[in-house]
């Protein structure tokens, strides 16, 4: 297959695997293929190779009393996570919140809950685009059952104030706080431990598609969503993948320990790059500064997004317009929201970048960005 040169900045739609995750997955799938479900001694071997790397993924996050429960990816994790515990606590209660800036994968759960009878409310967010706490507050009662908040914004970047949220959550005891971290972990040093129910994918953290997990607090039933035979866990069936979970625990062993040094790295680029933008007349960035810098959402105002993205794609880089999952869509609602400008939100595109992003690719981003806007 041929191999595509291209500036890519587009990693938070995914990331290209890393060759050790890779080399872990492949060697781990030619030496133990057994069952590790079976009896024999080669199966306990399986066994407990998959019992080391749960034990790892929970030091890495350190969340010595999560369970991690291995899925297809987020998506999975998102609609266990919210599924499962809605259909739980539904005779405890059936009011929901989440924020404006869900994935797809939460916010069609949250449609499909709502036309099964549970209430949904949608908190407000400042004008930085984080999560009103006050109004997060005034929305939590006793029947609230989940509260269900990103990280960080996949198409804009926002950081949302975790341990705050988590702390108002926690006031109310038949409350549980979900969050999808899908686009925090590995970029940005946050605490996970206030959070009872964490969404992660390791397509986006240079780990392999197809593996994904959602850590649980011990204490936090759900419903399980996939019926069938045993797992390592009672919550999702299937026969565990052990080549996938241990290409995960490396992907996230990796991630965890070259985050200090990859934050700087990518800090710096994203600072050329607004510099770099800033100069461009009708370029705005829309990403606020409460935002990672490996998310920078940017609109020139006299060019349509998607012919943005083609103009870039022409000419060699990739970037996205709104999320990879949402692409079709005409209007960005996510930088509708928070810029209140129908012209911002026509013209949007995500520009994400990575460790492996260079200050050259970055120049020449800048310059095609300049000619395109002239
Ligand atoms: N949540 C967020 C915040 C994401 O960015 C994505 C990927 N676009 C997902 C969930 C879905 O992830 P996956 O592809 O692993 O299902």
């Amino acid at each position: 297959m041929e191999v595509i040169h291209v500036i890519y900045l587009d990693y938070s739609a995914t990331t290209p695997v890393d060759e050790s995750v890779l080399n872990v997955f492949i060697e781990s799938t030619r030496k133990y293929f057994v069952n590790p479900n079976s009896a024999y001694p080669e199966a306990v071997i399986v066994k407990n190779l998959i019992d080391g790397a749960g034990e790892r993924i929970r030091s890495h996050l350190h969340l010595p009393s999560h369970e991690v429960v291995y899925t297809s990816g987020a998506t999975e994790a998102n609609n266990l996570a919210i599924k499962g515990l809605a259909f739980k606590r539904k005779d405890i209660g059936k009011h929901l919140i989440m924020s404006p800036f869900e994935h797809s994968s939460v916010t069609a759960c949250f449609g499909y809950l709502q036309k099964q009878g549970y209430l949904v409310d949608v908190v407000n967010t400042l004008p930085d685009g984080s999560v009103d706490l006050d109004d997060l507050a005034s929305l939590m009662r006793n029947d609230t059952i989940l509260v269900s908040i990103c990280g960080v914004a996949s198409e804009i970047g926002i950081l949302q104030p975790i341990e705050e949220i988590a702390r108002i959550v926690h006031q109310y005891p038949n409350a549980i706080f979900h969050s999808d971290m899908t686009q925090a972990i590995g970029k940005t040093a946050v605490r996970l431990e206030q959070i009872d129910l964490i969404t992660l994918s390791a397509h986006k953290i240079y780990g392999i598609k197809g593996i994904g997990a959602l850590l649980r607090r011990e204490s936090v039933k759900l419903n399980q969503m996939i019926h069938g035979g045993k797992s390592t866990t009672a919550i999702r069936s299937g026969t565990p993948a052990l080549p996938l979970i241990l290409s995960l625990e490396k992907a996230l062993d990796m991630i965890t320990s070259d985050l200090p040094k990859n934050y700087l790295h990518v800090k710096k680029l994203h600072q050329r790059l607004a510099d770099g933008l800033m100069n461009i007349e009708g370029c705005f960035i829309n990403s606020p500064l409460n935002s990672i810098p490996h998310i920078i959402n940017v609109s020139v105002l006299t060019i349509l997004a998607n012919d943005m993205q083609k103009y870039l794609s022409d000419h060699g880089i990739v970037v996205s317009t709104q999320t990879a999952c949402a692409s079709g869509e005409v209007r960005s609602e996510a930088v509708y929201r928070l810029t209140k400008s129908e012209a911002k939100a026509r013209s949007s595109v995500r520009i994400s970048l990575s460790h492996q992003t260079t200050e050259a690719e970055i120049d020449q981003l800048v310059k095609a960005i300049k000619a395109v806007s002239a």
